[in-house]
Formats: C-alpha cells, structure tokens, sequence
C-alpha cells in the first residue's frame, strides 16, 4: 500500500521503552509510523539493534515501521527527518514527542553540560519537531500532537533540576502551541506518566525502587503499555474534542 493511503505516525525516540510501546500501540495495516532515536559514532550497536527490533514487532503486528537515528536536538537534524518522511508521504497525521533523557543531580552540582543536554533533548526536541510537523498539519488541516511530559513537571523533584524544568517546559509549550494550532484543527496534549518500567527507572537502586513503588495507591509500577494506550487514545477520533490537557498516567501517585 503506498504511503499517500495510510495514516502517518511520528514518534520520537521509538527505540525502546515507552516509545517502542508507543509504536506498537498505533502498528497496523494502515498505519506508516516512522521513529527515531539516536545512534552516533561507531559505538552504536545496542541502539541500531534496539530500533530493528522495533521495526520487527511492528512487522510481526502486520504493520510498517521505519526507524531512523536522528537527534532531536539538532533543527538540522529534525529538519531532514521530516523532509525524507514529507517528500514521500505528504502528509503528518500524528507526532509523538516522546525521546527523552535524564542527568540527575543536586543543583548546586549540576553541570552546564548536564542542563543543556536535558533541555535539548527533552524541550527543545519538542520544539523542533512540532515546528516542521505543524507546517504540514496546517496545510493538512488536521493532526494530532501529543509531547511525553513527566508527574514530576506538575510535583518538582530534588536532584532533578534539569528534568522537571523541562517537563514544566513540555506542559507550557503544549498549551500554548494548542491555542495557537486548535483553529487548524490540530490538537496538542501531553501525557505525564509517572513510575514507569524501563531502562530509564531501570538503574535507580531496589531501595529507591521500592521508595517510589510505596508511594503509588495502585500498588505497582507502570508499563510501558499504560502510557501508549492514553496516548494512542489521544491520536483517535474518540479524542477529537480534547486539546491542551494534561492527562497523568500515575497509579495515582499525583492527583
Ligand atoms: P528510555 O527507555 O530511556 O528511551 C528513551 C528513548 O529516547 C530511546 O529510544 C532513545 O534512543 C531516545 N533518545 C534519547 N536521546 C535522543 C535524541 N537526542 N534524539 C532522538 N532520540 C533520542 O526512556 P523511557 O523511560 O521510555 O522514556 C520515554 C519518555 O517518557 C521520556 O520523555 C521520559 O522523560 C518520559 N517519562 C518516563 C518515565 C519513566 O518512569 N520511565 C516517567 C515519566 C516520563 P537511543 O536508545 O538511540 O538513545
């Protein structure tokens, strides 16, 4: 099926995690959802390895899935992501700002390097993407934008500076660009999970684990899963009249 006769699906850091989840949630036959994630140098193998995977359970779901590393931080970068992906489809239907990382630390030790890195990737990556996606939808008329935000952008967290300012960051760029988009018919939500399994929670110790686990009412981490069912519900119809929301994927850990 060419390209032109299926919905289009952008998801940014599709790798692993909660963006892999992500991709799974929207794969089918109708569906083309090109991802990245980013793999530089030669030292990249466990990256290149991660995005194939993807790429083969969106198959093995009857889907279509391209995977290219692109660092979102970089306008250049994003710039020729959306080109290769808009010469050959001419349409966006859905954007998923999802890549993300953390450099924790307390502020008064925190590294230039570390603010800067957590910023470009997490806000500024948003931004980049949004700008190019939103020249399309507008054209088209239609989209959907929907930015992984964190419970902490709405609660704040020690040693964790950089992250929840970009979070808050996600949360005030996704109102405004709301205002801005809702008269083209674009929508623009975030989603705030809280505690979720993956490599990013993975290396806090069992003791923290536990620390964060005691605090959640539904008594358990969260999936990767429960994060892309809010945001592939988003992306539908159902969710047509829903713009400029934050909705929390917390176990009730904030409410
Ligand atoms: P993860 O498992 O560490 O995956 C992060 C993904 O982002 C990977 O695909 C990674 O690709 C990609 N990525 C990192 N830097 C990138 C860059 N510069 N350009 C393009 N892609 C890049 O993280 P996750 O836990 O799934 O988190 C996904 C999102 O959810 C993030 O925005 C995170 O802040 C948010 N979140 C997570 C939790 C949680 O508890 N896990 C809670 C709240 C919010 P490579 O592997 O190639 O680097």
């Amino acid at each position: 099926m060419p390209d032109q006769n299926r919905r289009i699906v952008v998801v940014t850091g599709g790798s692993r995690g909660i963006g892999r989840a992500i991709c799974l949630s929207f794969a089918g036959p109708d569906t083309h959802i090109y991802f990245n994630y980013f793999a530089p140098g030669d030292f990249a193998a466990a990256e290149i390895a991660a995005a194939a995977e993807t790429e083969k359970l969106v198959s093995g779901l009857g889907g279509l899935a391209t995977g290219l590393s692109v660092n979102v931080a970089s306008e250049k970068d994003v710039s020729s992501f959306f080109k290769t992906i808009i010469d050959k489809t001419k349409q966006v239907d859905v954007l998923v700002n999802n890549a993300g990382i953390t450099r924790d630390g307390l502020l008064v030790r925190m590294k230039e390097k570390d603010w800067d890195a957590v910023l470009d990737i997490n806000l500024k990556g948003a931004f980049n993407c949004m700008k190019v996606a939103a020249r399309t939808m507008m054209k088209q008329r239609f989209g959907c934008i929907i930015n992984i935000a964190s419970v902490v952008g709405a609660t704040g967290n020690p040693g964790q500076a950089n992250y929840v300012a970009s979070k808050a960051g996600i949360i005030g760029l996704t109102k405004a660009v709301a205002l801005e988009l809702a008269s083209r018919g674009i929508t623009v939500n975030a989603v705030a999970p809280g505690f979720i399994e993956t490599d990013m929670t993975a290396s806090l110790s069992d003791k923290a684990k536990e620390a964060m686990t005691s605090q959640i009412p539904l008594g358990r981490a969260g999936k990767p899963e429960d994060v892309a069912a809010v945001v592939a519900f988003l992306a539908s119809k159902s969710a047509a009249y829903i713009t400029g929301q934050v909705i929390h994927v917390n176990g009730g850990m904030y409410m």
